[in-house]
């Protein structure tokens, strides 16, 4: 097992070093010794997370919301309980301001295809920033091209950070709705999404954030950040896969229309009537959803509770921070952008002369488990002129050991077979 000993400038109180004990992963046969630092594709799930989806199945398992038995009755309690502990979580008003999605790409795209289709016409534009994920800027881009509209990015500057006042300035007549990221995936920046709310706002633009990397790491509280739409995923928050939120205000979702259709999202249909969609989450959540994975995210977001959500975001910060200064100390390094100004659990690096997948490989030969590539944002690399890079992303589990396990693995990493024969490829 990797060493729970801290060091270095690290604050020991943040966190218990036995949290990893609690993620049975760590003991498995692919967990033992390894550094997971990608954290920001997935994390681990604590055993409280997968007992919660044990013991849903185990004991209540039965489809939610249409069914007039107890068994029914009980699964749909703990779903709607579920979107209760989520509403708390982000400091929603009310439990139907929740919608369970199969994830942040989901709930993106069933905004793309309710709020932008209403809102969005020939001429308009929809604004993104130049650092956002695939999954925040194809469903906009998509809406542009259907719509004849047109979609821009605002700039992002030198240090990959968006600056509120640029955001201001791209603000104007045509604007009908802007969409970008609370953290950034790739470098770790915390864009000041509440000033640009604000500033949106003014211009009676709506706005969604993609919270997917936000959420994990810091507290979030949807109306101290005025948001209209805020979405993220379970499974980077140490919930199940197939799960996700999209946090919507009350009075916007009423006015949305349906974005799937099916069962659960009527009380009955005439074949020759107009059809009457429910109002609320069930409006939105047509089919059977992941009741497991609710309540899996439930669990989640308790045991991050339990541990103290201030306390996590001071962990993962310090360990950006360490991180910074472990690999600053490397020659051949370069730190992108500036991850230690407001840490948010992500360092993003280059080797000069290495290719990002010479350098993963490496670490993957010393147990090390960090992404490299685009991150699924190669708009944003091309922005930075960088073919990739590799990404430490930190999780409640991780140590001041596991940095410094890869300053030493990178301080003898050597040029591969990337960098020789594939010198500017990239697809990841
Ligand atoms: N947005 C951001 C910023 C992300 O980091 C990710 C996941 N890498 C997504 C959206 C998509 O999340 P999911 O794959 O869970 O839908």
């Amino acid at each position: 097992m990797t060493g729970t000993t801290w060091q270095g400038d690290v604050d020991q109180r943040a966190l218990p070093g036995t949290v990893r004990d609690d993620f049975p992963f760590f003991r498995g046969a692919e967990g033992v010794g390894l550094a997971y630092l990608d954290n920001a594709a997935t994390t681990q799930k604590p055993a409280a997370v997968l007992a919660a989806i044990t013991d849903y199945y185990a004991t209540a398992n039965s489809n939610v919301g249409r069914g007039y038995y107890r068994l029914s009755m009980a699964s749909t309690d703990r779903f709607e309980a579920a979107r209760g502990t989520v509403a708390r979580a982000i400091g929603a008003a009310h439990p139907d301001e929740v919608l369970f999605t199969s994830g942040t790409t989901h709930a993106v795209n069933l905004l793309a295809a309710t709020l932008g289709r209403r809102l969005v016409g020939p001429g308009d534009r929809v604004l993104v920033t130049g650092m956002e994920h695939n999954s925040n800027l194809l469903p906009w881009r998509r809406l542009c091209e259907e719509a004849g509209a047109e979609l821009v990015a605002v700039p992002v500057d030198a240090d990959g950070a968006v600056r509120a006042d640029a955001f201001a300035d791209a603000l104007g007549p045509r604007v009908r709705l802007a969409a970008m990221a609370h953290v950034s995936n790739v470098l770790g920046t915390v864009n000041p999404v509440r000033e640009m709310i604000a500033e949106a706002h003014r211009h009676g633009v709506p706005v969604v954030i993609d919270g997917a990397q936000a959420v994990p790491h810091r507290p979030v509280d949807v109306r101290a950040l005025d948001a209209d739409f805020y979405c993220f995923s379970a499974h980077k928050v140490y919930g199940p896969m197939g799960v996700g939120v999209l946090y919507g205000r009350r009075d916007l979702l009423a006015d949305l229309p349906p974005y799937q259709v099916g069962g659960g999202t009527v009380k009955g249909v005439s074949l020759a009537e107009p059809v009457r969609y429910l109002a609320g989450p069930p409006r939105f959540e047509a089919g059977t959803p992941d009741v497991a994975g609710a309540v899996g995210l439930a669990a989640a977001l308790d045991y991050l509770d339990g541990l103290g959500r201030d306390a996590v975001r001071a962990h993962d910060a310090a360990l950006v921070r360490h991180a910074v200064t472990a690999l600053g100390q490397l020659d051949r390094v370069r730190i992108v952008g500036d991850p230690a100004r407001d840490p948010s659990g992500i360092v993003s690096f280059v080797v000069e002369g290495i290719h990002p997948y010479d350098v993963g490989g490496h670490l993957d030969r010393h147990r090390i488990a960090a992404r490299c590539g685009v991150h699924c944002a190669s708009v944003f690399l091309d922005g930075l002129g960088l073919l990739g890079t590799v990404r430490l992303s930190f999780g409640v589990y991780n140590t001041v050991a596991d940095v410094d396990r890869v300053r030493e693995a990178v301080a003898g990493v050597e040029p591969g077979f990337w960098t020789a024969e594939h010198p500017t490829t990239r697809f990841l």
